[in-house]
């Protein structure tokens, strides 16, 4: 029998804002513990939350951005379980009437786009946080955490592989980045996801039961996460048992996932709407005002790269999954007149060089324009490809400009006929073996002697002519 996983996504999305969404105390990470609380987070007695609007716009426009209904009439409500990290023993979130809801995105495949349903995007504040003595004796809670807002974006069950899913996220994180209402970070809890995924066999119509794997925080996790769920499934249903809907933890040590609760333990969270919080109505020229302010998002700028700059799908889709990438690469091909050769660079040697230094692309030394400039060396013939590399390297080490490190080092492309012409005699007398091979007929011969030449030229030989002199020469 053959088996398919269904998979729906959780992601909580930490918000952008200055101040958390019921008080005015600041979101910044990683101050002292409990130093930005104040009697509301706290959760003390008799004191009462104010909505930050922000927060609401924020929800707003990823609402707009992934095509949801946005409600004109919302509710809190309140998320009741007792935990250490939680002050209030209650969560304010949004239950039966979240601000949006019914949306879609497109997410970009091998074989195509994927069109995957979002089922809701409610608000709520986040808990705090439990650090845990190494020693295993006791606990500390942070509180400053406590009350910074996030959305929780709930898909359908629309996705059928970890691929898919990891797609899936990779979209909605980069229009969170582009929409900026969200930094996005993975590693500081910005951008979280619980995952919930069951098996069925190919081709039914019903559900399995799922099971549900909780805050796994890196995209290559989550993909081997539910890799692992999906082949447990599979084989807990082959030995002829049945899946138990649970919450399951990934051990990133052992590749495997883990229960961590049953249904029984599941918690009761008794919701009720807030009655501190009134009902929150949005009328509809602030959310046109809203839709206005959105910027080109990513799907739209992608088709826009293939149109207009006559990208692959693949390079348009590599080149708008950040927006100042984009922009990079705008400026770049702007300046250079060569989109693709723009393309290619910023793809290879930029990326490259970006993972290397573990920079962004907003603190690279090289500009846009610079990089621009190099193509254009290129493009008019001054330096060869290769030794672009070289120069590529020392722009980034030095920050000089494209050109003064070609006039310093004496990189200039030799195109001169006469002088290669020399070179070539100078390899041929060297290497008279194999030049007697070429003539025989051994034409593959030919890839050695370019070598010969480039290497005796520094690299600074002009690939073409060396190779048409070599042809004369040699037949000669
Ligand atoms: P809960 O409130 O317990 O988290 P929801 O009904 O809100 O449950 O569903 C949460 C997520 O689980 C959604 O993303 C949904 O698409 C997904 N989901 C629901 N049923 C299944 C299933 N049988 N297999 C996989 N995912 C599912
Ligand atoms: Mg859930
Ligand atoms: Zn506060």
């Amino acid at each position: 029998m053959e088996f398919e996983a269904v998979i729906g996504l959780e992601v909580h999305a930490q918000l952008k804002t200055a101040t958390k969404i019921f008080c005015g105390c600041s979101t910044a990470f990683g101050a002292a513990p409990n130093t930005q609380v104040c009697p509301v987070c706290l959760g003390m007695p008799g004191v009462l939350p104010v909505l930050n609007r922000k927060v609401v716009e924020y929800a707003i426009r990823m609402g707009l951005a992934t095509h949801c209904s946005i409600s004109t009439e919302s509710r809190f409500a309140r998320k009741n379980y007792f935990y250490p990290d939680l002050p209030k023993g209650y969560q304010i979130s949004q239950y039966e009437q979240p601000i949006c809801h019914h949306g879609w995105i497109d997410i970009s495949l091998e074989e195509g786009t994927k069109r995957i349903g979002i089922t809701r995007i409610h608000m709520e504040e986040d808990a705090g946080k439990l650090l845990h003595d190494p020693g295993g004796s006791f606990s500390r809670v942070d509180l400053n955490r406590t009350g910074v807002p996030l959305i929780e974006i709930v898909s359908e069950p629309d996705m059928r592989s970890p691929e898919e899913a990891v797609a899936y996220l990779k979209s909605l994180h980069s229009i969170l980045r582009y929409l900026d209402i969200c930094d996005g970070n993975m590693e500081e809890g910005s951008f979280r996801c619980d995952a919930n995924v069951s098996v069925r066999p190919k081709g039914s119509e019903g559900f399995g039961t799922r099971t549900e794997i909780k805050n796994v925080n890196s995209f290559r996790f989550i993909e081997k996460a539910l890799q692992y769920e999906i082949r447990r499934q599979i084989d807990v249903v082959l030995d002829g048992c049945s899946v138990i809907q649970e919450t399951r933890l990934w051990d990133s040590t052992n590749q495997q996932t883990f229960s961590m609760r049953g249904k029984e333990e599941a918690h009761d969270y008794r919701y009720f709407p807030d009655p501190d919080l009134v009902p929150l109505h949005i009328d509809d020229p602030w959310i046109r005002e809203i839709e206005r302010s959105l910027p080109e998002l990513p799907d739209a700028k992608r088709k826009r790269f293939m149109e207009v700059y006559g990208l692959s799908a693949y390079d348009a889709a590599m080149l708008t999954s950040d927006r100042e990438l984009a922009d990079y690469f705008e400026r770049c091909a702007a300046r250079s007149g060569n989109p693709k050769g723009s393309c290619n660079w910023i793809i290879g040697p930029l990326l490259a060089l970006l993972k290397t230094e573990a920079s962004g692309i907003d603190t690279i030394r090289i500009q846009p324009e610079d990089l621009a400039e190099l193509i254009q060396l290129i493009d008019r013939g001054t330096i060869s490809g290769k030794i672009a590399k070289t120069v590529f390297e020392e722009m980034a080490a030095s920050g000089k400009k494209a050109e003064v490190i070609v006039q310093e080092k004496g990189l200039v492309q030799v195109s001169d006929s006469a002088q290669i012409e020399t070179i070539v005699q100078q390899v041929i007398a060297a290497n008279p073996k194999e030049a007697a091979e070429y003539r025989a007929g051994k034409e593959k011969l030919m890839g050695f002697f370019v070598g010969q030449v480039m290497k005796a030229s520094r690299g600074k030989a002009n690939p073409q002519v060396v190779n048409e002199m070599l042809k004369k020469m040699l037949s000669a």
